[in-house]
């Protein structure tokens, strides 16, 4: 039976089934699509609640939790002059004390953090895990410090300095692997099988999707209406997807217009998988030719978070299904051309930005030179990361030190022996 005080459902993409949220992360029927959350609210009420949660209404949460985290949204003037735009619109995700961003982290991981944590406390109970390249582990690290919730890590070692939170994170377990992010995610997959563990399930998981999402939602409200262009740099895709769901549901509610917000998703070459297999129309990536050298490729990108070698890009309900949807265009930018963006997009905006998010503006730059974009278009540009320049300066940070080494000199037995130690504390 499913109680009628349920805020939402999950519904299955391929069977159309709906099942109420036991962090439910696949559907019961083995279909494999992404599950999407089905909101009783089909129109929007922005609630009087803290940061991320005043969007409660289409967030797969009940409570909340005290932040100040969330996207805030402008009309460049600075910017949109140099381009030549006359309606560009930044959706900001980080920290930008005075235009009101409070996201200490720096990314819009945080966004995907906050209702990942209300939504496992509210669903199940126990310590949750993500690997990361470092954003999002150092999202959850910094809500794990906020709000005491367990939560184990998996980060590259390269990566390790960049899991650094604002307060003493004691309720995470830090663990390094000797590798790239793939083998960080390979390592924490075999934790899976720990009970008392959930995984955070990346684009799967509908908190992480619907947190995401709100960069849109913010768009939509602060614009009065959907924009014409979301632009986002990607690596998982996930924003893409996240981004469209949402403005499924804001056509639905009718006060923001019907047309769905064509994506324009930018990958950093020379690795672009999801470039590749939409510009030849393909559903399916082929290694082979989408990312060949793929390890050689990844050490020479700007932002090495748009280096996911397995996004949710054919998976019914991802990124292809939402580009499909949205009429959308993906399309690369070299480094060279990301780093001139974010130097420019700091001169004229006054921020500096995560590589990811460089990358994103390149990708508008190249997309209003080459005409795919027009210049009356109304743009929302996301900016999913930035201001660490403003954090380093404000906020003492604490740069946690790894409890685990995943380095060959332990035996993964005894890893396995001090995981379940830990664990055991919580579960
Ligand atoms: C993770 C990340 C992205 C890419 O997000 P997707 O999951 O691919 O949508 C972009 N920018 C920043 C700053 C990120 O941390
Ligand atoms: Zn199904």
């Amino acid at each position: 039976m499913i109680s009628d005080d349920e805020p939402y459902l999950l519904v299955c993409p391929i069977c159309n089934k709906r099942f109420p949220d036991n962090y439910t992360m696949i559907c019961p029927c083995g279909c494999g699509g992404l599950l999407m959350a089905e909101y009783k609210a089909t129109s929007l009420t922005i609630r009087d609640l803290p940061g991320l949660f005043r969007f409660s209404d289409w967030l797969p949460v009940k409570g909340l939790l005290p932040t100040r985290a969330a996207p805030i949204c402008y009309q460049s003037s600075l910017l949109a002059q140099n381009l030549g735009l006359t309606n560009l619109w930044i959706a900001f995700s980080g920290y930008w004390p005075e235009r009101g961003a409070f996201v200490i982290s720096g990314s819009f991981k945080e966004f995907e953090a906050l209702p990942t944590v209300v939504r496992l406390r509210e669903r199940a109970s126990g310590v949750i895990l993500v690997a990361s390249a470092g954003n999002t582990g150092r999202a959850f690290a910094q809500i794990s410090a906020e709000t005491r919730q367990p939560v184990i890590v998996v980060v590259p070692e390269k990566a390790s300095d960049r899991i650094w939170t604002s307060l003493p994170a004691e309720n995470m377990l830090l663990i390094t692997v000797n590798g790239d992010y793939t083998d960080a995610i390979t390592f924490a997959n075999s934790l899976c099988s720990i009970p008392g563990i959930y995984s955070e399930g990346g684009a799967k998981n509908v908190a992480r999707r619907d947190g995401m999402g709100t960069m849109m939602l913010e768009g939509a409200v602060t614009m009065g209406i959907m924009p014409d262009w979301y632009v986002q740099a990607v690596g998982s895709g996930t924003g893409g997807i996240a981004a469209w769901e949402a403005s499924v549901r804001l056509s639905g509610d009718g006060r923001f217009g019907s047309d769905l917000p064509r994506l324009l998703l930018i990958q950093n070459e020379p690795f672009i998988p999801m470039v590749k297999a939409w510009q030849a129309e393909r559903r399916d990536i082929l290694p082979e030719s989408d990312m060949p050298d793929s390890q050689n490729a990844i050490l020479q990108v700007y932002s090495d978070v748009l280096t996911n070698r397995a996004p949710p890009y054919g998976i019914a309900g991802g990124v292809y299904d939402a580009l499909t949807a949205t009429n959308g265009v993906m399309d690369y930018v070299l480094t060279e051309e990301a780093k001139e963006a974010g130097t420019l997009f700091k001169q004229l905006e006054g921020v500096d930005l995560d590589p990811a998010a460089a990358v994103c503006v390149a990708g508008l730059i190249k997309s209003v030179q080459n005409g795919t974009i027009q210049r009356e278009a109304r743009i929302l540009l996301a900016i999913t990361g930035g201001g660490y320049d403003r954090i380093q300066a404000d906020i003492p940070i604490i740069v946690n030190t790894p409890s685990i080494r995943v380095d060959g000199k332990i035996e993964v037995e005894e890893i396995f022996r001090i995981v379940r130690r830990w664990v055991s504390r919580y579960v």
